[in-house]
Formats: structure tokens, sequence, C-alpha cells
């Protein structure tokens, strides 16, 4: 039971979710950035559920995440307050697809 780094499915559309909410500072197209993991036990099960959405300016630009992290967090709050933000804009969109779902009789997972 080797730990894999490559992402599950389900990891995968997580991943692609996160993405798809837009930077999280200007809403244009983002990456997902993965965070520092921070202690678990917030429900998340791998590396791959502490991400979040950066445009590639806001990811890996002059004034990023990676590059001014600690006026970045200054002005848009720490990644941790990010990934809260992320998860639950994740969460709101998973309400109202599980309407749909059941809606359909669909059972996934
Ligand atoms: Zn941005
Ligand atoms: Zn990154």
């Amino acid at each position: 039971m080797a730990k894999k780094k490559v992402a599950t499915r389900l990891e995968r559309e997580h991943l692609s979710k996160v993405a798809s909410l837009g930077c999280l500072v200007c809403q244009r197209p983002a990456n997902v950035h993965h965070i520092r993991p921070i202690g678990l036990g917030m429900g998340m099960r791998s590396g791959h559920y502490q991400t979040i959405p950066l445009c590639r300016d806001h990811h890996q630009g002059q004034f990023s995440i990676h590059n001014c992290k600690k006026e970045f967090e200054a002005m848009y709050g720490t990644e941790h307050e990010m990934l809260q933000k992320t998860l639950k804009e994740i969460e709101n969109i998973e309400e109202a697809n599980n309407f749909f779902n059941y809606n359909k009789g669909e059972n996934n997972d």
C-alpha cells in the first residue's frame, strides 16, 4: 500500500474544480497551487486537497505567492485562509451538483 504521488481520479476531479474557480485574487483563469501541508483532520485526505486556484501572475509572477509570500499573504490572506475559501466555494458547487444528481437518480461514489 505504497502512497502514490500521482493524483487519483477523485483528486484530479478536485484539482480541476479548484482550477475552474478562477484566481482567488483576480478571477482570471487559474492553475492550482499546492499550499504547505497543514495538519490533516479537516476531512482532507491528501495534499491534492490542499490546493488553491491562482492565475499565473498571482501564482508565480513578480508579486505572487511564490515570490513574495509574506507580502502576498498580508494583502490577500494566508494560504490557509484561501484554502478555506476555496473549499467552501467547491462545497457550494457540489451541493448544487448533488441536487441535480439526486434528481437524475445517480449515485456516484
Ligand atoms: Zn490572479
Ligand atoms: Zn505553487
